[in-house]
């Protein structure tokens, strides 16, 4: 066991859940680990319709098998819509909102009225890669209410559109660590946020040396066959050492 005295808030897993073993061989390493939080993407927002968009409700048959092998492990779905939210409200313990719908108004006034904190810890507001700090905030507001307690809220910086990087997405540290600042649990995804797997690990190590609450990590079994974002998925094996190399227990 890696992780067994952090306090930090860790998820990991695919891009897309894509069948059982998949899911089945990440669990079995995050749980080794000591991992709680699982990505278990089933609505994929993409910007190719030609393109996998998730196995949808299937998907949540596959997650309720891995629960009943893996019941202490805890969930993590993107929704888009209140019918996703309506999917995932029973299996889901993170509710992800991802950065193309941080400005989805009517989807985040109806996670903040059905948000249910006897099943959900958190959810989680990704800050769209085009959009200010104080339209982030602004998503955020139109969540907290009396369900959605600002210590269940979890902001995530995962890179906006640059110029600059060579990957064409740079992570915004400055307004992550305004958001820390202000009071928000903030964590980085620097998957997203460099696109590369090669920039995972030092972003990541970058994030903790920032204190902040967490981190989202991309991980595939096999990363070149991942159906999305296989780039930036970190593999298996190398889970362990990426880990250790954080140094996370307090
Ligand atoms: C994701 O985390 O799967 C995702 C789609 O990220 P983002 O919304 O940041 O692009
Ligand atoms: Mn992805």
């Amino acid at each position: 066991m890696i992780l067994n005295k952090t306090n930090k808030i860790i998820i990991l897993g695919p891009c897309a859940l894509e069948d059982y073993d998949q899911i089945e061989s990440v669990a079995a390493m995050a749980q080794s680990i000591g991992v709680t939080y699982l990505r278990t993407q089933v609505f994929k927002p993409r910007t190719s319709p030609d393109s996998f968009q998730g196995l949808g409700e299937k998907g949540i048959d596959v997650i309720k098998k891995l629960h009943s092998n893996y019941s202490e492990m805890k969930f993590v779905c993107e929704v888009c819509s209140e019918a996703h939210f309506e999917t995932v409200k029973e299996t889901a313990n993170i509710i992800q909102i991802g950065a193309r719908n941080m400005q989805n108004f009517e989807l985040l006034k109806y996670i903040s009225k059905n948000f249910d904190p006897s099943t959900h810890d958190y959810v989680l507001l990704k800050r769209g890669f085009a959009n200010t700090y104080n339209e982030w905030i602004q998503a955020a507001n139109y969540l907290l209410g009396d369900k959605v307690k600002k210590e269940n809220l979890l902001l995530c910086e995962r890179g906006s559109r640059s110029l600059t990087s060579d990957t064409g997405v740079s992570l915004d540290f400055i307004n992550a660590l305004k958001a820390k600042n202000e009071g928000y649990q903030v964590i980085i995804d620097p998957s997203h946020g460099s696109k590369k797997s090669d920039y995972v690990l030092p972003l990541a190590k970058a994030s903790l040396a920032m204190d902040f609450k967490g981190l989202i990590v991309e991980v595939h079994p096999r990363p070149s066959e991942s159906v999305s974002d296989k780039d930036q998925a970190i593999s298996i094996e190398d889970c362990k050492s990426f880990f250790n190399e954080l140094d996370l227990n307090e």
